[in-house]
């Protein structure tokens, strides 16, 4: 093909990524509690609990264990914890997809996938055929044959009915004479009742991790013949790169601080971002290892075991097929506004300065970084700065992301009043619901009226022009 044929090709794929990443993520019908209205009786139905004990009172136990696994996953649903972005899920599902139709007898029907809105790298099987994988895990795999390997090892749990055990051996241990006589002795002393206690609900615990444990490496297994079947290649390197997943937030930033407030033509002041000292409290943290975490702490622990168990099984040297751009761009941005919508400011404003580290340039982060700002003044004004900053332990975050966290803290009132303003006149919006939202925020942060029946005549008035907009989510908050 001659370039001249090229260009007006190039042109397209140009425009296309353009429109691409202004359009807007997913509808407001497509959270969960919408999106699953209808599956939320068939799940129902198809989760009752079997009779398995004869003893009365086990299967009592049995009963109330596998009730509130279910309604641990209707709670999630209704609470919108999952979504249902066409492009996402459709691009999770033919994985699954794949994976179960290539190994027909072990997973005869394919399993109800469920996008979860957490940022937490990690992805779960809750029994009963469902899958969750966090937008957080899809955000972080390095490739397709990676996210296959974490959904085969989830599919693994479900086929070898892991959740189900777990629920089935609580209950036997739970109606059990062992148990009754351990706690009767407990009840019965008169003295340290309550280090006891601990013992025998230890004894429940320390069996149980070990138990995970081996579940665990059985699921490995069984993955990667899962994927084998399916002609996916393996590699146990994934499991080290599981290993650095709590790794996200020590992420050093690439410039100092200020420098990404002056890009915005924000004023910053040093001092901040500097803890004032207020006696023994403020004693200085030293964030000198960033480079590792202890095991305890970590969502994934076990990975290099994991990885030791699996090496001999790696495919030798393949093409890795990484993540289309578009489904990158969205699940970044839909993390993004989860942290946005559950008050997580400080990780939110943190993760837009990584992804500029990381050259995205769409000025919808820009846009974000004002409702950041505004949403800090809202909650200054409601006397509740604090709980919006959402503190994270120091042992999980660079110094950056302290400095960060502190600036947020400590800036002083009239500044972010500054702050908004400034942002909200650069107009880094790009679509009509955007504008709104910035409206919307502006009123709640500065609008002299700062009563109930104001915050609630703006929202309603967002989410009756935008009726499908994402950010309904936001203004629903405010309408009484
Ligand atoms: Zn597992």
């Amino acid at each position: 093909m001659s370039f001249r044929k090229l260009l007006p090709l190039m042109l397209v794929i140009a425009c296309f990524t353009a429109s691409a990443q202004v359009k807007n993520l997913y509808n407001y019908q497509d959270l969960s509690r919408f999106y699953y209205e209808k599956q939320k009786d068939s799940l129902k139905k198809a989760w009752i609990c079997p009779d398995a004990f004869k003893d009365r009172a086990t299967q009592k136990e049995y009963r109330e264990l596998w009730d509130r696994r279910t309604n641990a996953v209707l709670g999630a649903l209704a609470d919108n914890d999952y979504v249902h972005d066409r492009e996402v899920f459709g691009y999770i599902d033919d994985i699954v997809r794949q994976l179960a139709d290539a190994n027909k007898t072990m997973i005869p029907v394919k399993p109800l996938l469920l996008i979860d809105r957490s940022p937490a790298i990690n992805a779960y099987s809750t029994g009963g055929n469902v899958l969750a994988v966090n937008v957080g895990i899809i955000a972080f795999a390095s490739c397709r044959e990676e996210l296959a390997l974490i959904i085969a090892h989830e599919l693994s749990h479900n086929i070898l009915h892991h959740v189900e055990n777990s629920i089935y051996l609580r209950a036997q241990w739970l109606g059990s004479d062992e148990y009754k006589r351990s706690l009767n002795a407990v009840l019965d002393s008169k003295y340290d009742r309550y280090s006891r206690l601990t013992r025998v609900v230890q004894g429940y615990t320390f069996s149980r991790s070990r138990h995970d444990r081996y579940q665990e490496s059985a699921a490995d297994s069984l993955a990667v013949i899962l994927l084998n079947k399916s002609n996916i290649p393996f590699n146990a390197r994934f499991f080290l790169r599981l290993d650095s997943s709590d790794m996200q937030l020590k992420q050093p930033l690439h410039h100092p601080l200020k420098e990404y407030f002056t890009a915005w033509r924000l004023p910053f002041e040093d001092s901040w971002a500097q803890r004032r000292s207020r006696g023994l409290s403020s004693r200085a943290y030293a964030f000198s290892d960033t480079t590792t975490i202890a095991d305890s702490l970590k969502t994934h622990p076990d990975c290099i075991i994991r990885y030791n168990q699996t090496k001999a099984l790696s495919a030798a040297a393949v093409h890795w097929t990484p993540l289309p751009a578009t489904v990158l761009d969205k699940v970044n941005k839909m993390m993004i506004w989860d942290l946005y919508s559950t008050t997580n400011l400080t990780e939110c404003l943190y993760r837009i300065l990584l992804l500029k580290d990381k050259g995205y340039k769409d000025p919808w982060y820009d846009f974000m970084a004002g409702n950041i700002f505004s949403g800090l003044y809202y909650a200054d004004r409601e006397l509740a700065r604090f709980n919006a900053i959402g503190i994270v332990q120091k042992e999980l975050i660079s110094k950056d992301y302290y400095a960060l966290q502190t600036m947020l803290e400590q800036i002083p009132r009239d500044n972010l009043r500054q702050y908004c303003q400034d942002m909200h006149s650069q107009a880094f919006w790009r679509s009509n619901d955007e504008k709104d939202l910035g409206t919307l925020l502006n009123t709640l942060a500065l609008d002299p009226d700062n009563s109930d029946k104001n915050k609630d005549r703006a929202a309603h008035a967002f989410s009756s022009a935008n009726a499908s907009s994402m950010y309904c989510e936001f203004a629903k908050n405010f309408e009484k």
